[in-house]
């Protein structure tokens, strides 16, 4: 199976440390500084932003993404493998899933399974935020409380 690699001009301020990796994108705002080239359909993409490389993610990819008003994707999509939840953070619009309309706005998280035929519009007239993150479907284990381990090291913060 070969991975289609998204090339991205990232101009972003970044941190690595052994165990992190840390980007600083800037406001959301600016989205639209960030454009890439979709690989297969041979077109310029303006505000989204892949992070997966930029943080060397391994079991995830997400992007931000800004939509302006009046915008929307051109084309009904699925997926081969991962699931995605879209996160609205700040706006309005409407996505579709198989024909079925939802309103979306601040706060709104829509998942979506693999063969689910989904698009997304910006039928407002403000801006609309969100994340979109992928992951495999059905890869998940324990989470939050039962993955994590609390440790006895005492915490310390620079003065
Ligand atoms: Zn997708």
């Amino acid at each position: 199976m070969t991975a289609i690699t998204v090339k991205q001009e990232a101009n972003v301020k970044s941190q690595q440390g052994e165990n992190f990796s840390a980007v600083h994108a800037g406001p959301m705002a600016q989205l639209d500084s960030f454009q890439l080239e979709h690989p297969r359909m041979k077109r310029t993409i303006t505000g989204k932003l892949f992070v997966r490389d930029l943080l060397k993610l391994s079991g995830m990819q997400f992007s931000m993404n800004k939509l302006p008003a009046g915008r929307g994707a051109p084309f009904l999509h699925q997926h081969k493998a991962n699931e995605e939840a879209y996160i609205f953070v700040k706006g309005k619009g409407q996505m579709q899933v198989d024909g079925e309309i939802i309103d979306v706005e601040e706060g709104s998280i829509v998942r979506i399974a693999t063969p689910g035929k989904r698009c997304i519009r910006n039928n407002s007239s403000d801006d609309l935020y969100f994340i979109c993150v992928q992951a495999k479907e059905g890869s998940l284990g324990d989470d939050t409380f039962g993955d994590g381990i609390a440790l006895e090291d005492p915490v310390n913060w620079p003065a």
